[in-house]
């Protein structure tokens, strides 16, 4: 059996979590403040996943930050970052407007700002 120390980031608690892993299977949560942190741990041991969050240019020179509409997997961020890089938006934007849809397995890239 390994032990998988992990620091649970679901909220601001920061819960230093102990997770057994048999098998590539996670068999026991320790530490967790709350359920949550054990479905995190179950995760994090897993399938990593993570919501990315960046910038994109636009065509008026303003830089429009954006976030995945949904947590992607971790192993996948470098490759979405590449996609992200790759982006121009034309403005004008508003919150939640779709960039860039199915960025990685069926999550979209949306803007989490106005700009005109
Ligand atoms: S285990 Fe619960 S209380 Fe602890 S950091 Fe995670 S979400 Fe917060």
């Amino acid at each position: 059996m390994i032990i998988k120390n992990l620091t649970c980031i679901e909220c601001p608690m920061g819960c230093q979590i102990q997770a057994s892993i048999e098998n590539e299977k996670c068999v026991d949560v320790k530490g967790n403040g709350c359920p949550r942190g054990k479905i995190y741990a179950e995760s994090e041991v897993v399938c990593p996943m993570r919501i990315v969050t960046s910038t994109v240019k636009t065509d008026n020179g303003k830089m429009l930050p954006v976030k995945t509409s949904m947590p992607i997997k971790k192993a996948e961020i470098f490759e979405v970052m590449e996609k992200i890089n790759q982006i121009k938006a034309k403005t004008p934007v508003r919150i939640g407007d779709v960039l860039k849809e199915n960025i990685a397995d069926g999550v979209n890239l949306i803007a989490t700002s106005n700009i005109n």
